[in-house]
């Protein structure tokens, strides 16, 4: 089968590797949606190169099974179904397990980390996932609508962490594809919301998506827009950016009892400076969402199935494998939003 297949730092290659089998518990899944994220482009741009190379990266996937491997009996699968998978190899046994928090799971791997993942024709759904219920039906929703699922699962994760609800106004900091979908995700339960870049596209974007206020600080300033809504401050800042000195400067548009969430991922080595006696005055909620739980990728395909339209209009590009670098590049440029790799069937 044809992959895109990671060698090294900045060498990614279309090659062909062998199809894989299904061990027992696993499926195999014909790709035909792999969505292209944020976290695929700087690991391979070097920031954070897997350990065991040559890895095919791509954690958000939707296709057809191929084929059920010994003992899959159980999960409730048919080859040929429409289906779109969760991503992580959680054990499903351990205290973070247990408490539905998979994406902090012990014994950690998943798509595209540890295993090959949906940058290929086929992937192995490791068997953690097909006992988790992460491979899910999807009925006759689209493969590329499919393919969001997995980054809106993340987003519901960050409003679930916030507590997000009816009322609140909620700042979205760095409107990329992941700042549009918590856009739409925020906007759905009842929050204004205030969308802040310097990139005027987006902004429009965002405001095509729901946004109450889409600021550019380049020509405004955002701290003030929001105290002009609320008077205070923002019950609820999502920094959608990996850069740490842009989440700092983000710091004090929240109001006091509110909530700040790191949602980007940001370089190695890094730091940002927090001022403890802001914390403790302010009474404020520092908090972080890395990926999502098996449930909240459950309640993400419902959320998209009942929200099609704008998680759609988030696609910018939809491309074969073969155009996977020039998606690559486009991300790297900040060009158009979500790219999406389609399959033939
Ligand atoms: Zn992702
Ligand atoms: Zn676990």
């Amino acid at each position: 089968m044809k992959a895109a297949v990671v060698y090294q730092k900045n060498d990614i290659r279309i090659s062909e590797v062998p199809l894989p089998r299904a061990g027992r518990g696993e499926v195999i899944v014909k790709v035909r949606a792999s969505g292209i994220c944020a976290t695929d482009v700087k690991i391979l741009s070097g920031a954070g190169i897997p350990a065991d190379l040559p890895a095919i990266l791509g954690h958000e996937v939707a296709g057809t099974i191929l084929e059920l491997g010994p003992g899959t009996d159980e999960a409730g699968l048919r080859v040929g179904q429409r289906v779109a998978v969760y991503p992580i190899a959680a054990c499903g046994k351990c205290i973070y397990c247990r408490q539905g928090r998979n994406s902090l799971c012990l014994s950690e791997h998943g798509l595209g980390h540890g295993d090959d993942g949906g940058f290929a024709e086929y992937v192995r759904i490791p068997a953690e996932v097909v006992r988790l219920g992460g491979v899910i039906d999807i009925g006759d929703m689209p493969f590329d609508l499919a393919a969001m699922i997995e980054p809106t699962s993340c987003c519901i994760a960050a409003a679930e962490q916030c507590g997000t609800k009816a009322g609140d106004t909620v700042v979205v900091v760095g409107v990329g594809p992941l700042g549009l979908l918590h856009t739409v995700v925020s906007t759905a339960l009842g929050a204004d919301v205030v969308c802040v870049d310097v990139n005027e596209e987006r902004l429009a974007k965002a405001r095509g998506l729901g946004a109450k206020r889409a600021v550019n600080p380049e020509k405004e300033d955002a701290a003030e827009v929001v105290r002009g809504m609320t008077g205070v401050g923002a019950d609820v800042v999502i920094a959608a950016v990996g850069i740490p000195q842009v989440m700092e400067s983000y710091l004090p548009l929240v109001r006091n009892a509110g909530v700040f969430n790191i949602f980007g991922g940001t370089p190695r080595g890094e730091t940002m400076t927090v001022d403890p006696r802001w914390i403790h005055y302010g009474e404020i909620v520092l908090t972080g969402t890395f990926a999502s739980s098996v449930g909240q990728f459950h309640r993400a395909f419902s959320f998209v199935s009942e929200h099609a339209e704008e998680i759609e209009a988030v696609i910018s590009t939809r491309c074969g494998l073969d155009d996977i670098l020039g998606a690559v590049q486009r991300v790297q440029r900040g060009q158009g939003t979500k790219s999406v790799l389609l399959f033939p069937e």
